[in-house]
């Protein structure tokens, strides 16, 4: 599997660089970097081989015999990680974009009610196909990695399965034959609401108590087949304040610092939240959190739309991180979180497609910085050091996110995972932006502000190619069993 790659540039640390050769060893991992000095001449013979980027002069002749794979009008980056994903949803395109007679309007809530109708009628060979179309258009898009919140657990009525992991060990199926890195969330869901008991619509959602959900997650832990190129992480997650009580919120934090595992949440998603959560704990979501020990570097809250003055500064400062799913919160009016306070507060933020309304990290990355635009009327708000946008926007999309589903070894650099991005920069939108001065900084912004999933032509997830000239492998087959689910769900 071993493979030598040569894009015209490739983002190292923020910087494009030209002909720069990576390495990717047979265990998928980068084991060399080859790369000529900024600003020299391109004379293949004078060529710096670096093995952990710090520079060792030598003859390019020397570098490994086996063939380089020129990338042509290619710009490489690192993958891009789909921090928050509910990949059933993909089944939703298009599915709720009409105001039915008889609404006076529609939001949130009436959303959920059509997304808690599909998971009446999905088996669990519907929930691998689906996911694994997910799984295949998030590739495609340039994800290489997805951290899925997976709350659907039961039979469809509410039976536990007689293996709890049943339907986790789906999705993990799906992620495997997609080719797609994958760090599954188990979501505890335990009521309705404060005092509520769930919904019909909720009881495949349900672990019957914290020892059912601790032993579903050593079920499916001890299924795992480790691979070796592909990461495969167990988290957990906290569906939200709502669904979960302060002795399972709790259990929760015990266990994600017991065990190690991240933690994500929905937090503060819609304002009907934050006045039940008021009303139940006199806190607010955050707050909560902070009170019951949930919060730490392991912990990320999703949305985090409508934080109050201080909740900000709870993250920041035990190293927490946010994951904003703006195509998503766009589609469903949730509103606009305050991006400069949590940077300002030193919160790490992460993109996620979320209801999967788009796949396309692109569009997220935009969605980010156009939002707080809107938000606070000014412009270029989330700023990298040299004070533009783009180098700040693609770490949000892809390094950040990394790190918040539990993987420290992501990014272009020696030992790293050669989870890799390949994206035409003939393609029109691209075209004739690198010219000038500060040609690589307004590359980079077009890129991450009016860049679009069909400029990946290539992906490498772990050095192995899963995207090739735009095409995922195995779409066709995919498609069409994707195609004989959706059929029986919207007939
Ligand atoms: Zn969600």
């Amino acid at each position: 599997m071993a493979v030598s790659l040569r894009a015209d540039l490739t983002l190292i640390d923020g910087q494009l660089e030209p002909d720069v050769v990576i390495h990717v060893g047979r265990d998928g991992r980068i084991e060399e970097i080859e790369r000529r000095g900024r600003g020299q001449h391109a004379d293949p013979s004078v060529m710096t081989i670096t093995s952990d980027l710090s520079s060792i002069p030598t003859d390019f002749s020397t570098s490994p015999s086996r063939g380089v794979h020129r990338l042509r009008g290619r710009v490489l980056l690192p993958g891009f990680c789909n921090n928050h994903s509910h990949a059933f949803q993909r089944l939703l395109r298009g599915r709720t974009e009409r105001r039915f007679p008889g609404r006076s309007g529609d939001d949130f809530w009436s959303w959920r009610e059509a997304m808690y109708r599909i998971t009446q009628n999905l088996l669990p060979e519907d929930i691998e196909v689906v996911s694994r179309l997910a799984f295949m258009e998030m590739l495609q898009a340039g994800y290489t990695h997805v951290t899925e919140f997976h709350y659907l657990h039961n039979q469809v009525g509410g039976q536990p399965y007689e293996d709890p992991a049943e339907l986790s060990l789906k999705v993990l199926e799906a992620a495997e034959v997609a080719g797609i890195g994958i760090s599954l969330l188990r979501v505890a869901y335990q009521r309705g609401g404060p005092g509520v008991a769930p919904s019909a619509g909720q009881r495949r959602f349900l672990d019957a108590d914290l020892d059912a959900y601790c032993r579903a997650l050593e079920s499916t832990e001890a299924q795992l087949e480790p691979e070796a190129w592909r990461p495969v992480r167990i988290g957990l997650g906290a569906h939200s304040v709502r669904a979960l009580d302060v002795e399972w919120l709790t259990a929760l934090a015990s266990l994600s610092e017991e065990q190690d595992r991240i933690l994500h949440a929905h937090v503060s998603e819609q304002p009907r939240e934050l006045s039940e959560c008021l009303a139940e704990h006199g806190l607010h979501p955050v707050e909560l959190f902070a009170k019951l020990g949930l919060l730490s570097e392991r912990f990320t809250a999703v949305h985090a739309t409508h934080l109050v003055a201080g909740e900000a500064k709870l993250l920041g400062e035990v190293g927490a991180s946010v994951c904003v799913c703006p195509s998503t919160e766009q589609n469903l009016g949730d509103g606009l979180p305050a991006l400069e306070e949590l940077l300002a507060e030193g919160v790490s933020l992460s993109l996620g497609s979320d209801s999967q309304v788009r796949i396309d990290p692109f569009v997220e990355m935009a969605g980010l910085e156009n939002g707080e635009r809107l938000r606070t009327g000014s412009r270029n708000c989330l700023l990298a050091a040299d004070g533009s946008v783009g180098p700040l926007l693609l770490d949000v999309g892809s390094a950040n996110g990394m790190r918040s589903a539990g993987l420290l070894d992501s990014g272009i650099r020696v030992g790293a995972r050669a989870d890799l991005v390949a994206l035409d920069s003939n393609t029109p939108a691209l075209a004739g932006v690198r010219v000038g001065a500060d040609s690589d900084a307004a590359l980079l912004a077009a890129i991450a502000l009016g860049g679009h999933a069909s400029m990946v032509r290539d992906v490498w997830v772990g050095g192995r190619h899963v995207v090739e000239e735009g095409t995922v492998l195995r779409w066709e087959s995919t498609l069409e069993e994707y195609d004989r689910v959706a059929q029986r769900i919207w007939s």
